[in-house]
């Protein structure tokens, strides 16, 4: 026994040094990408697992599309990222193979596809070492019901909290298991000043800051501390303390629920609530999801690979809407807001309004790429 707590202490002393480490690391960086004055912007596609070929096709092929002159012009590149497959991570038990990743880090701005992720094991998930690999400290999800009266932003801290040391934990077999939650100032800042600001430039009056300080208190004590200190920064937006466990009722509480307008959150509640509210917009195929970072920023569908999908033949059926709305977040983060309004905007008519084609994932609903075909029409037809 005594091995297996010396062993766990020295486990414990490395991560500590790591984390200090990159809290250190953090606070030197000022690097940041301008993409207004890049002469050309290189967009990395990775197509994933199980449905993500499928629906990142769709997504290629509409950015082929909106973007068919700054490509003709050279202005923007799209370079279709191969290797990062659940049967390649495996190969190289690697989350990302080496040289997928310098692939990925020679783009500014990625579209990817859902990964698979293996349970248990040792191989961490792609998403949460390119978030790590790339920095990509903001997790932003809106989540809009114009009728129900919802429009929200979530801000989820995406680099700390259980999700950056998951792989890492100690067990001593047949008697207890650890893993470790990790906060750090220069992170937690970061993530609260990148709410704050979006709450100021969108005409927004309140931020949510959702934790379990009562229960975590270390943690999420100083995740609500420093959001506190940043709200100082910004008069005139409310700063408002909630615990996790009452926002996920207040989510689905019809009486409160549109008073809340930006939600600034610890990645694992993030992670939770976010898809909930997903849910509220009408599923996890409806979501895109934002992971920014001061230099780099990857944009991708909420949900996963789908594997059963693949698994009986309707790989075909599968729903690209959520890598569109990713696509339409990422033109407007690279500087083509008018693009992104006009995606929008056909999006909700063709999944809102005039639903000529409906996805239903089975072969009763059109197919990935009818739709796909419906919706650039539609864009053509209003454009
Ligand atoms: P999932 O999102 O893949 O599937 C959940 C349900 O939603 C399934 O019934 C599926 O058929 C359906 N579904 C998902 N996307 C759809 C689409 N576009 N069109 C129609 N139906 C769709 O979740 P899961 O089964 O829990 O996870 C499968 C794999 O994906 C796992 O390995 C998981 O780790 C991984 N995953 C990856 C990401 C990511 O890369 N961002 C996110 C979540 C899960």
């Amino acid at each position: 026994m005594q091995q297996y707590v010396n062993e766990a202490v020295e486990q414990f002393r490395s991560i500590l040094e790591e984390q200090i480490a990159r809290q250190h690391k953090m606070e030197q960086d000022h690097r940041y990408t301008d993409y207004a004055k890049l002469d050309k912007i290189i967009i990395g596609i990775c197509g994933g697992d199980g449905i993500g070929p499928i629906i990142s096709a769709e997504s290629e092929r509409l950015l082929q599309f909106l973007l068919k002159e700054e490509i003709a012009a050279g202005k923007i590149e799209l370079r279709t990222i191969e290797g990062l497959t659940i049967e390649n991570r495996i190969a190289h038990q690697k989350a990302i193979p080496d040289d997928v990743l310098a692939e990925i880090k020679a783009c500014h701005v990625i579209l990817k596809a859902p990964t698979t992720t293996l349970k248990g094991g040792t191989l961490e998930s792609a998403n949460v070492a390119m978030r790590r690999e790339l920095d990509l400290y903001a997790n932003v999800r809106p989540v809009s019901v114009p009728e129900l009266g919802i429009d929200w932003t979530f801000f989820r801290e995406n680099t700390e909290g259980e999700y950056v040391l998951g792989s890492r934990g100690v067990e001593i077999p047949d008697t207890l298991a650890f893993d470790f939650k990790v906060t750090t100032n220069a992170g937690t800042k970061r993530i609260a000043r990148a709410a704050f600001e979006y709450a100021k430039k969108n005409g927004k009056t309140n931020v949510a800051i959702v934790t379990k300080a009562n229960i975590m208190k270390k943690t999420d004590g100083k995740f609500s501390e420093l959001c506190h200190e940043i709200a100082k920064e910004y008069p005139g937006i409310e700063a408002e303390d909630w615990y996790i466990d009452i926002m996920t009722a207040n989510l689905v509480n019809e009486r409160t629920r549109s008073r809340f307008q930006v939600f600034v959150l610890p990645n694992l509640y993030g992670d939770i609530i976010t898809d909930e509210a997903a849910q509220i917009q009408g599923g996890v195929g409806t979501a895109g999801s934002a992971n920014i970072g001061d230099v780099y920023a990857m944009f991708e569908a909420i949900h996963g690979s789908a594997p059963r999908m693949i698994e009986t033949g309707r790989g075909q059926f599968a729903n690209p809407t959520s890598m569109f709305k990713a696509t339409e977040m990422m033109l407007r983060h690279i500087g083509f807001a008018e693009k992104a309004d006009l995606l929008d905007k056909a999006l909700r008519i063709c999944t809102d309004t005039e639903k000529k084609l409906v996805i239903t994932g089975h072969d009763d609903g059109a197919t990935c790429s009818e739709f796909g075909d419906y919706l650039m029409q539609t864009i053509a037809g209003i454009s």
